[in-house]
């Protein structure tokens, strides 16, 4: 533990983050926005297109959701992020009252395209809506999510692609630290607000698989001085265990007292692991995703509706779950909506995945606070 708290870069806006209690390296924390306390760890869902899909808000509310997470290239294609402005911003827009975070847009246009050009003032590459030229900058990545108005945003970052040569990871992490920079200074010249009141700004470590190169991305960072700190460049294609090795050597060098975020990762084990290595917050559209395509997350591991064996199963999707779905209708139900396309089978699932991963993040930050944790990961054994 450092005995005072880290420096942030004056000008950004800094949430209260609090270590509530630390069980090995796994932390149980509270992060306080002006939209509400977000207790971590906390799994955060995906409303790519202003909205996580199926879900009503007061719904995502009931399953125990917190934060919701904004993709910030596809509202700033369509409808645009002055039309979302003008709409009241991004909270009056999805109808959203508590936190709401938005990625830079990087990965979007990293990842959708296969004609992005990198260049050093940023990335150029067409719209997958409309083919239309577009060139997204530090700059332009920071005023739209300051048009946006969500309350933790993102710096623009260069995400290489798993297995990407080291000296072009290396030319990340480089560019990685000159569009933090230019995200900073932008963030605190407009005075660190968005449309919609004050935007905590985090900063993303690059460096792909290499020790030495993310241990230069983490000290390029603290160098500028953040409110918090994510982990970006995994779940991209590495190797699983490479993956958590990388959390643990990048977490250990990142701030005690500034929050941490794994971009991308939303599996039952995959989340217990990072949770483990002391990261706090996350997310991932795998849930809704497998959701949608028929799958149901259990205490006993994956289940796919698809299976005929399932036709005529009058078990709940988990016996352990309170979700709507567990409470009102039998798997052979749930089999039937979703063969047939019918829009209630992907709801039931999307809340019955949400609220089974809600529960066990919560399990998991009880028992870090009672100093349990290791016990509470080994009960996952088996299933996941
Ligand atoms: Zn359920």
């Amino acid at each position: 533990m450092r005995p005072s708290p880290s420096r942030v870069a004056p000008g950004l806006p800094d949430f209260p983050f609090t270590v509530e209690a630390l069980d090995g390296e796994a932390r149980a924390g509270l992060l306080e926005t002006p939209r509400g306390a977000v207790s971590t760890p906390c799994f955060m869902p995906v409303g790519t297109k202003g909205t996580v899909k199926g879900m009503a808000p007061d719904r995502l509310k009931a399953l125990g959701a917190q934060v919701v997470l904004a993709n910030t290239y596809h509202l700033a294609m369509r409808p645009g992020s002055e039309t979302v402005q003008a709409l009241g911003g991004l909270h009056r827009f999805m109808g959203w009252d508590r936190p709401i975070l938005t990625d830079s847009g990087g990965f979007q246009v990293f990842s959708l395209q296969d004609t992005a050009q990198v260049r050093d003032d940023g990335v150029a590459f067409r719209s997958v809506y409309d083919g239309s030229p577009q060139l997204f900058t530090p700059e332009r990545s920071m005023a739209e999510q300051r048009a946006l108005g969500a309350d933790i945003i993102m710096c623009f970052d260069e995400c290489p692609p798993g297995g990407a040569p080291r000296d072009a990871v290396a030319r990340a992490v480089e560019r990685t630290r000159r569009w933090a920079a230019a995200c900073a200074q932008q963030h605190a010249r407009s005075g660190g607000e968005g449309t919609d009141g004050p935007q905590m700004l985090l900063g993303i470590v690059q460096g792909g698989v290499h020790a030495d190169l993310r241990r230069e991305s983490v000290e390029g960072l603290l160098a500028l001085g953040f409110p918090g700190y994510a982990i970006g460049g995994l779940s991209v294609g590495e190797d699983r265990e490479e993956t958590f090795a990388v959390t643990a050597a990048t977490a250990a060098l990142l701030p005690a007292d500034r929050v941490r975020y794994f971009m991308g990762i939303g599996d039952p084990r995959g989340l217990l692991r990072a949770i483990e290595r002391g990261v706090d917050l996350f997310d991932c559209v795998l849930p809704t995703r497998t959701a949608r395509m028929g799958t149901a997350f259990t205490s006993q591991g994956r289940l796919n509706l698809r299976n005929a064996r399932h036709a005529r199963s009058r078990e709940p999707l988990d016996e352990d779950c309170d979700c709507p779905a567990c409470r009102q209708f039998t798997r052979g139900a749930i089999r039937h909506f979703v063969q047939q396309g019918e829009i209630l089978g992907l709801q039931l699932l999307t809340e019955h995945n949400l609220r089974f991963l809600f529960r066990m993040v919560r399990g998991a930050r009880e028992a870090i606070l009672a100093g349990r944790f290791a016990k509470f990961e080994s009960g996952w054994d088996g299933a996941w």
